[in-house]
């Protein structure tokens, strides 16, 4: 019988730190992931935030990084485009202190997740790839290990870390989560690394050296009205190109594919000037599922003897773009609450209920409270990513484009272009429904 003292499903940023923790504080982890190896199958944006790892790992891990090679370029400078047909705004801010003191680095994840399971295995845990975890076995209605998809595959364990990612098959079978997710709760993202030479990606992006890079984050005309976000990264000699729209507009849209929408993004103007000759030449295409859903859509995060983290259990705040330092915060919790499970020989739902409590303390559940409504809001209102972009593109047009009308009367020209595409009351409304979503 093989027997672990935890076993971690899913060798994810969620599922490593929980296992780096535990097997760093001399608990036995089996960590097992169904890709050919951790991070084969993953896909992010990818922009890697750096606190979280120095919280669990040390502060040196930024060093260590960049010695090993396994991140991209250090984000200097972050931007918001706003696109209309023929226009685009843009919005953003780079900082000095950055480039001394770096923020997040952008990463692939089939080379940073494989990099980090190898550093969690130096720790003493075992990574069991190409296996994946079929269901739980079960005793007085307790979970006391998991079947895999080996012959003889079963582990048997004192506690379980669920970290399969936003597909909650595991979650459910776990009775943590009563209903699938629906399609207001996910988006579908496609992604394309496009290779490029380093000059030409410094260029674009405006930086020194194949260290410094950007990020853009893109709303408007490509998503048809739906509510989505682009995104376009520099890595050292690629760029990440993606985007993502919400599966119940897709569903109830019915015209466009996600790989059509990506298609819009990388024809419009401003984006396919600055891909050139590069725009079909990615030599990776990927898809994934987001989690969108926020606070009101996560499952129970822990019962006796099994916690849930990172994706799984829905954390992911996409309004920053964060879910990776969720994942890897989650899933550090995880790992210190079992530590102590551990030490007190309570493996108890009331016991593990402290993993909740810390995530309640911490940043993720402040946050996602925070944001409860704004997915909703959005998803309702999709004049905040059709009719306000084309609005903003206009009226920058027409305030820039010097024909001899005086300004005031341009002033007044751009009010009733607002007053007649929204109307007064319209926009004071959504003014409202904005700072109610934000507010929290
Ligand atoms: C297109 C896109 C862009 C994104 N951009 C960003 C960004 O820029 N910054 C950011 O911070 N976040 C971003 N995110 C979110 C981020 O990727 C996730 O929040 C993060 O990867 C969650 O980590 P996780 O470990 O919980 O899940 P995952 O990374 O999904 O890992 C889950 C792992 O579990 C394995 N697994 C699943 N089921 C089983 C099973 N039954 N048995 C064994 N193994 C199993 C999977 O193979 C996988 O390795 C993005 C996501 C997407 C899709």
């Amino acid at each position: 019988m093989i027997r672990f003292d935890v076993v971690v499903i899913g060798a994810g940023p969620a599922g490593l730190s929980a296992a780096y923790k535990l097997a760093s504080s001399g608990i036995k982890v089996a960590v097992v992931e169904k890709g050919e190896y951790p991070g084969s199958k993953n896909v992010m944006g990818g922009v890697l935030y750096l606190s979280p790892l120095k919280k669990l790992i040390s502060e040196t891990i930024v060093d260590e990084m960049l010695q090993a090679n396994v991140v991209e370029r250090n984000v200097i400078e972050q931007n918001m485009w706003f696109l209309s047909d023929d226009g685009v705004i843009k919005a953003g801010h780079r900082n000095e202190k950055w480039k001394t003191s770096p923020n997040a680095f952008t990463v692939l994840r089939a080379k940073f997740d494989n990099w980090f399971a190898k550093k969690v295995e130096k720790t003493g845990a075992l990574i069991i790839s190409k296996t994946k975890v079929e269901d739980f076995i079960w005793e007085n209605d307790e979970i006391i290990g998991v079947k895999t998809s080996r012959p003889k595959g079963e582990i048997y364990c004192k506690a379980v870390v669920i970290a399969e990612g936003v597909n909650p098959i595991l979650t459910l079978k776990a009775g943590l989560r009563k209903r699938d997710i629906t399609p207001k709760m996910a988006a579908i993202a496609v992604k394309e690394i496009i290779p490029m030479s380093t000059e030409r990606i410094n260029d674009i992006f405006g930086v020194g050296n194949e260290n410094e890079g950007a990020t853009i984050e893109i709303i408007g005309s490509w998503s048809k009205g739906m509510m989505g976000i682009g995104f376009l990264y520099s890595n050292k000699d690629s760029i990440s190109l993606g985007a993502g729209v919400l599966i119940e507009d897709l569903k109830q849209n019915n015209k466009f594919t996600p790989y059509e929408l990506l298609q819009n993004l990388k024809e419009h103007p401003a984006i396919s000037e600055l891909l050139g000759e590069n725009k079909n030449s990615a030599n990776e295409y990927m898809a994934h599922l987001i989690p969108e859903g926020g606070y009101y859509s996560m499952p129970r995060l822990y019962d006796n003897r099994i916690l849930v983290v990172g994706d799984a259990g829905m954390m992911v705040n996409s309004i920053h773009r964060e879910g990776s330092n969720h994942a890897i915060t989650s899933g550090m919790l995880a790992g210190e609450t079992l530590v102590d499970a551990f030490e007190k020989g309570d493996f108890s739902r009331k016991f593990l209920k402290k993993y909740y409590l810390k995530l309640r303390d911490s940043f993720i559940i402040k946050d996602l409270k925070k944001y409860k409504d704004l997915t909703s809001i959005m998803e309702k209102n999709h004049q905040f990513f059709e009719i306000y972009p084309s609005l903003l593109n206009d009226a920058a047009y027409r305030f820039l484009n010097v024909d001899g009308t005086p300004k005031w009367e341009m002033q007044k020209e751009i009010f009733e272009m607002f007053r007649k595409r929204r109307g007064l009351i319209g926009m004071t409304i959504d003014a409202l429904k904005m700072w109610k979503g934000v507010r929290g």
